[in-house]
């Protein structure tokens, strides 16, 4: 297949490597030079507009920072110059009103597009082992599942369109609330005389287990590897969780839900990314408790 792919950043570089392994021709485009360079030592053809990238092909994915961007690509360079029959594809992670009015555009101008936003990191996205979550009809799912498999350890259909957004907006609440829980166990465990690898060893096989403590344990030294044993240096950075719970605010808006720990959850990341922890790992939070 020939694919465009527009966001060739930390995730959309090593996608794009995938699709061209795969054996696609990958038209790539970014506003970096430095992006468009990396991807064309990966085998993608390099591009400097996005017409001009999408003339001819079978699908458009894009990978890029947020929905208004998201909306001005698709609105002013994808819809009307890409082939009729080409399916679109955003894999960026963006706000649920965004990806509807995108994909409502998309459909009356006669193309069928699904939201498919990734859960893991950089790793992932260059290992081929992403998690995609698909919004949109089941014959555009049917179409997008081959395109995304070479990038992909699942491809999830998770409904309608906008569902894959609404998926990924649930799942990093819930991400960030759970986090936040293992940060105050572990430190209130070790405040009030309990060893915390003893914690670790009990919660980890009791009803507090979670992902955040068994698999990604925040404290240093404890229980699973994590960014928390090399200073919380790498891994999924503080402003990446704060920018998805603002979009899980923002969706709790839109459908008119009730999310208490989502917006305590928001504040809490809102303030240690404000104090200039940005760049930290999201498990840097156990070191204000
Ligand atoms: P990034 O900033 O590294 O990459 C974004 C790329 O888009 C950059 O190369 C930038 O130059 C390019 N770009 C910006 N505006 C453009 C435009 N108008 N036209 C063409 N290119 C443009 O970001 P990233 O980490 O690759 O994240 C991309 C998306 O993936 C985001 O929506 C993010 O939330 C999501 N995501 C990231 C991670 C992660 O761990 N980094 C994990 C899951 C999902």
């Amino acid at each position: 297949m020939k694919i465009a792919f527009i966001g060739l950043g930390n995730m959309g570089g090593g996608m794009a490597a995938n699709l061209v392994g795969a054996g696609h021709q990958v038209h790539a485009f970014d506003l970096s030079a430095d992006a468009l360079a990396r991807a064309k030592d990966k085998g993608c053809a390099a591009f400097t507009t996005v017409p001009e990238a999408v003339a001819g092909v079978d699908a458009v994915i894009t990978m890029l920072p947020n929905g208004s961007i998201v909306r001005s690509v698709y609105i002013e360079d994808v819809i009307g110059r890409a082939p009729a029959g080409a399916l679109l594809l955003d894999c960026s992670t963006i706000d649920l009103a965004t990806a509807r009015e995108v994909a409502e555009h998309a459909a009356s101008a006669g193309y069928r597009m699904v939201d498919a936003p990734v859960s893991g990191g950089i790793a992932a996205a260059n290992g081929g082992t992403l998690t995609f979550m698909v919004g949109g009809s089941e014959a555009a799912f049917e179409q997008a599942r081959p395109v995304l498999e070479p990038m992909a350890k699942a491809v999830i259909h998770a409904g309608d369109v906008g569902a894959g957004q609404v998926a990924k907006m649930c799942n990093n609440m819930l991400l960030a609330i759970h986090m936040i829980g293992t940060c105050e166990a572990l430190a209130l465990a070790d405040k009030a005389g309990l060893d915390p690898q003893k914690f670790y060893e009990v919660s980890s096989k009791s009803t507090g287990y979670c992902w955040s403590l068994n698999d990604y344990t925040p404290a240093p030294g404890i229980g699973a590897a994590s960014p928390a044993d090399n200073g919380y240096a790498g891994g999924f950075a503080s402003a990446l969780m704060l920018k998805d719970l603002r979009l899980a605010m923002a969706g709790a808006q839109t459908a008119a839900a009730s999310v208490p720990m989502g917006e305590h959850a928001t504040r809490i990341y809102e303030a240690f990314v404000e104090a200039g922890n940005g760049g930290k790992d999201f498990g840097a939070i156990f070191t204000t408790l």
